[in-house]
């Protein structure tokens, strides 16, 4: 092969090379000792704003003055000295150049999230004189990543507890029904929901007065506690109203649970202000299956359940078919 046919051949393998690290989509900036810019891909320049006219020949810190300048020159040396790469997540500093970012869907993220990798180049003599910083936008696995731990928080700061009866409240309550609803597996294990509300309520307010009510309110917290088991999730849904979700029954068996709760109530005597009082509840229940769209749509069932109970005299169970 002719010399000149030899070094077209090299200059082409160079020319690919360098269209590949142009067009990359990752972050290159290689520099010298003296973080002096020797090489500027596209995805620097698109996202810097900076042609490479602007950037290549001059220092680092300069053409960056807002970069961590103490903190990036202690890694190079590092990788300079040591001629290892060295890796900086995300998570431990959230982006090394401050490029915007633009999300039009979730708009959560102002500045690209970035992971960065600071490899050690070396002359053909082996000796390390440059270094070569990788930038790789993290921006959706941080975005999402961050956007979970921030319901995880949510959902530990929601104060889960009512403070009447202390069962579930009705929003820490509804979120575990959705959890469940989503968990649910059609083939897997069933899943129930009891609706249950105190019947003539308004009554025993009125006769006895709103202590009497609360303790009767009260009395039938104690009753679902004493009978629930440890999966399962028991809730104050509203005034005299409560849910109950029963993991891993389904309906025939929740109507047996509910069936002895109602029991329970009827046999129980509320003891409040120098009355005696007792009172029944009405029940609804509905087994979880694939025709119930959402969590709300299973609410409706047992809910109308429970309407059934009221309409057919109170004091008893309906299962929702
Ligand atoms: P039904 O048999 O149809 O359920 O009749 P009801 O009288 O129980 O009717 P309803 O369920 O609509 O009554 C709810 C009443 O509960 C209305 C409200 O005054 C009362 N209430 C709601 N929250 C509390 C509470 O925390 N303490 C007391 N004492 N009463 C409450
Ligand atoms: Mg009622
Ligand atoms: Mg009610």
């Amino acid at each position: 092969m002719a010399l000149s046919e030899e070094l077209n051949k090299i200059l082409k393998d160079v020319h690919w090379q360098m269209d590949v690290l142009q067009n990359i989509d990752v972050g290159l900036v290689v520099m010298n000792q003296d973080y002096k810019i020797e090489v500027w891909n596209s995805f620097m320049q698109n996202h810097s704003g900076k042609a490479p006219e602007n950037v290549l020949g001059r220092n680092l810190f300069q053409v960056f003055p807002e970069l961590p300048e103490q903190w990036f020159r202690h890694k190079a040396q590092a990788v300079f000295v040591l001629q290892n790469a060295t890796f900086t997540t995300w998570e431990q500093r959230p982006y090394l150049f401050r490029f915007p970012h633009y999300r039009p869907i979730t708009g959560t993220a102002e500045y690209m999230y970035q992971n960065s990798t600071i490899i050690p180049l070396a002359d053909t003599k082996g000796v390390v004189d440059h270094i070569c910083l990788i930038i790789y936008d993290v921006t959706d696995t941080a975005v999402n990543k961050l956007a979970q731990q921030q319901a995880n928080k949510q959902l530990q700061n929601l104060s889960r507890t009512d403070h009447l009866t202390g069962l579930f409240n009705r929003g820490y309550w509804e979120l575990r029904l959705i959890q469940e609803f989503k968990r649910f597996d059609r083939y897997e294990q069933p899943s129930s929901l009891i609706m249950l509300d105190i019947d003539h309520f308004k009554k025993i307010n009125d006769k006895y007065g709103h202590t009497v009510g609360d303790e009767a309110i009260r009395g039938v917290s104690r009753a679902i506690k004493e009978q629930v088991r440890d999966l399962d999730i028991a809730g104050r849904y509203g005034g005299e109203e409560f849910g109950i979700i029963l993991t891993n029954t389904n309906g025939d068996g929740a109507c047996v649970f509910a069936e002895r709760l109602r029991k329970t109530v009827e046999h129980l005597t509320v003891y409040a202000d120098g009355h005696e009082v007792k009172f029944t509840i009405s029940l609804g229940v509905a087994e979880l299956n694939d025709q119930i769209h959402d969590h709300r749509n299973w609410i409706e069932k047992a809910d109308h359940a429970l309407y059934r109970s009221k309409e057919g005299g109170r004091n008893r169970c309906t299962m929702e078919l």
